[in-house]
């Protein structure tokens, strides 16, 4: 018999998402006219914007003609791509990052995923944003990083870092050493930001203690706060101790697209057992050229796209567009007199359910008083529980008629 990876025996069932839809599913089924709306899909819903869909439709004419045919690209991603994301989103922001230190994927998940290929597995310390992007601990806990489960419904072996209101929802510096840290900012699900001294002061610890910080940016685009870093390599000393995870995802609407890039400084280093220097960017760029064989032409035009004058301003249109329903359920939260954080540089927002109600009992409250869909905060983590995320990927009118039925629901009797 073929033997399985004992790790994943270790995971626990992705029962989140399944279970709001059959939640969801048997509520509709005994009340076929209730007017759901959803709220809880961390999914982009308009459109691609005409500029990007214009090179697109051009790539794809490119491969119909035998001249400018064109094959297997390189596995990095194009020198077009790599060179507009280096001046646009890093050098313009006085971030040194050049075109061969960014490797083009088809997206954000799978590379926070597969960047554990690179790294000693079980040798590390590894610290976790509580609540956070699930993918991180579930790829941890496949990498062979981490024990069972425990009772408290956290991994054996994994440091989790609370986020909670006293801290900002900003991971407290372990007074432990570790050697890999996640940090994300615009962050799923609390939709928070990390300002500009706390990231200074990860990478201190991290230039001390000689550890990596995973970086995720995939909100990046969403900061419409001028004090706010975009990128780690903002930071003096980041090229040094961290790697940035960045997406078209939630940004340019390329959910269904996929396209991503991770940014791995020449000058980040690891070290082999021998305790000798290893280049980083010398091993992603292996594994990159060895497991993947890069991103469709047609999507690497429409990603660069993305810089050009035209296909900012309209991609930055459908930001604001998300942005403002963001806003209108902040707005409208705070108004019901409802805790809420988030939804500012981000279109996520977080809300304390009132008193001491757990994530799914609020989830159950929404559902069948007000028919609303969210996302019950337990499920990115423990420290998530008591907490809710609502998104701001619907419509206007959909966002604004949650609002109204949230703002006119008597919540003091809760
Ligand atoms: N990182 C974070 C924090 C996310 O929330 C998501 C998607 O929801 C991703 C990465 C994945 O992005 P991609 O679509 O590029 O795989």
């Amino acid at each position: 018999m073929a033997r399985i990876n004992q790790n994943y025996i270790k995971l626990q069932g992705r029962y989140l998402f399944s279970d709001i839809g059959k939640r969801t599913r048997e509520f509709i089924a005994a009340n076929p006219d209730a007017p759901i709306i959803k709220l809880g899909i961390g999914d982009t819903t308009q459109p691609l914007p005409p500029a990007i869909i214009a090179a697109l439709k051009e790539a794809v004419d490119e491969m119909a003609d035998p001249s400018s045919y064109k094959g297997y690209g390189p596995e990095q991603g194009y020198d077009f791509l790599r060179e507009a994301i280096a001046t646009s989103d890093f050098q313009a922001r006085g971030a040194d990052i050049q075109p061969d230190e960014i490797l083009v994927s088809d997206g954000s998940k799978c590379d926070t995923g597969n960047i554990l290929d690179i790294f000693a597995q079980g040798a590390n310390k590894i610290a976790i944003s509580d609540p956070s992007y699930p993918v991180y601990v579930d790829t941890n806990v496949m990498a062979g990083n981490t024990g069972p489960v425990m009772e408290n419904g956290q991994y054996e072996g994994l440091v989790y870092l609370p986020c909670n209101p006293d801290n900002e929802w900003t991971p407290a510096i372990p007074d432990e050493h570790v050697d890999l840290i996640y940090l994300v900012s615009p962050n799923n699900p609390t939709g928070t930001t990390i300002n500009r001294a706390r990231l200074q002061e990860w990478v201190a610890y991290a230039l001390e203690n000689h550890a990596i910080i995973f970086f995720d940016a995939a909100y990046e685009r969403y900061i419409t706060d001028p004090d706010l870093p975009h990128s780690i390599y903002e930071i003096d000393g980041a090229k040094e101790c961290a790697i940035e995870f960045r997406s078209f995802s939630k940004t340019a609407g390329f959910t269904g697209v996929r396209c991503a890039f991770t940014v791995v400084p020449k000058t980040l280093m690891g070290t082999d057992e021998d305790d000798n220097s290893v280049s980083i960017n010398d091993l992603w760029t292996r594994r990159m050229t060895t497991k993947f064989n890069g991103v469709s032409y047609p999507v690497q035009k429409a990603a660069a796209a993305v810089y050009t004058p035209e296909g900012a301003a309209q991609v930055d249109e459908v930001i604001q567009y998300y942005l403002a329903n963001a806003k209108t359920i902040r707005k409208g939260f705070q108004e019901a007199g409802l805790t809420c954080y988030g939804g500012m540089n981000s279109p996520y927002i977080w809300v304390k359910t009132p008193g001491s109600m757990t994530s799914w009992d609020f989830f159950d409250l929404m559902l069948n008083q007000l028919n609303i869909v969210g996302t019950p905060g337990s499920g990115f983590g423990p420290s998530g529980e008591g907490y809710f995320r609502f998104t701001a990927f619907n419509t206007q009118e959909k966002t604004e008629e949650a609002i109204a039925r949230i703002t006119s629901f008597d919540w003091a009797s809760m």
